[in-house]
């Protein structure tokens, strides 16, 4: 397919990003080309747009920012997998002001010196505002989260899993086992950015694997 040289070519490379040694694929500049930005998900249409897919669940961040695009397309619903991030800014308040923190009714942890110190178990929030299902993964240094809202994914759904980029595939098999105990079918996972070796060999929970192009 001749647009893929042209995706491929918006991709920035960023080295050292966020850590020495990373070369970090930076898909932002594909969305600041519309050319790109559009046959990436044109091509992602034209695949699912038969396969009777009806939600399309988008890895945060970047998964986000194809997601809903090819779901609108392919006539499906649009699901966030969110990671728990840091504390709303205004929980430093709530600390300093001895309220107790709207996210949890209760006190989260002490100021000393002017830095927030969190009590352990509130080191993470959710940015899902209601109910969550959650699934652990492993990083290579630590753990990280996804979580979905309950309920917005019925049992017997057709599910498409988007991010940006794949490399050990462990985030994706994560949002797989979402899925799964939601009850949904998941039809494939799709990212713009992955190794052909990744795509063939990758332990997916069994679940097929699409990649545009590799990294650059
Ligand atoms: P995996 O779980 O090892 O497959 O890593 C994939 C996850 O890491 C995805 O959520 C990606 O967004 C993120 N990621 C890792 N490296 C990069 C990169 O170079 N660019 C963009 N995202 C990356």
């Amino acid at each position: 397919d001749p647009r893929l040289q042209g995706i491929s070519n918006a991709i920035r490379v960023v080295p050292h990003f966020p850590k020495p040694g990373i070369m970090f694929q930076d898909i932002t500049t594909l969305l600041l080309n519309h050319k790109a930005f559009k046959d990436a998900v044109d091509i992602f249409v034209d695949r699912y747009r038969h396969m009777n897919i009806s939600v399309v669940a988008g890895v945060e961040a970047r998964g986000f920012m194809f997601g809903p695009s090819i779901a609108l397309a392919i006539g499906a619903k649009f699901v966030p997998l969110s990671k728990p991030g840091t504390l709303p800014d205004n929980a430093m308040m709530c600390v300093q002001n001895h309220f107790p923190s709207p996210y949890f009714g209760e006190q989260i942890g002490t100021v000393e010196k002017n830095r927030l110190l969190l009590d352990k178990s509130y080191s993470t929030v959710s940015k899902l505002p209601s109910e969550v299902i959650s699934e652990d993964y492993v990083l290579e240094y630590g753990t990280d989260r996804l979580e979905m809202h309950v309920n917005a994914v019925l049992p017997g759904e057709r599910a498409l899993v988007f991010d940006d980029l794949v490399a050990t595939g462990g985030t994706l098999s994560a949002a797989i086992r979402l899925l799964e105990r939601a009850g949904a079918e998941v039809v494939e996972c799709a990212c713009v950015i992955g190794l052909p070796v990744v795509e063939e060999q990758c332990r997916l929970n069994g679940k097929p694997l699409y990649i545009l192009v590799e990294p650059r």
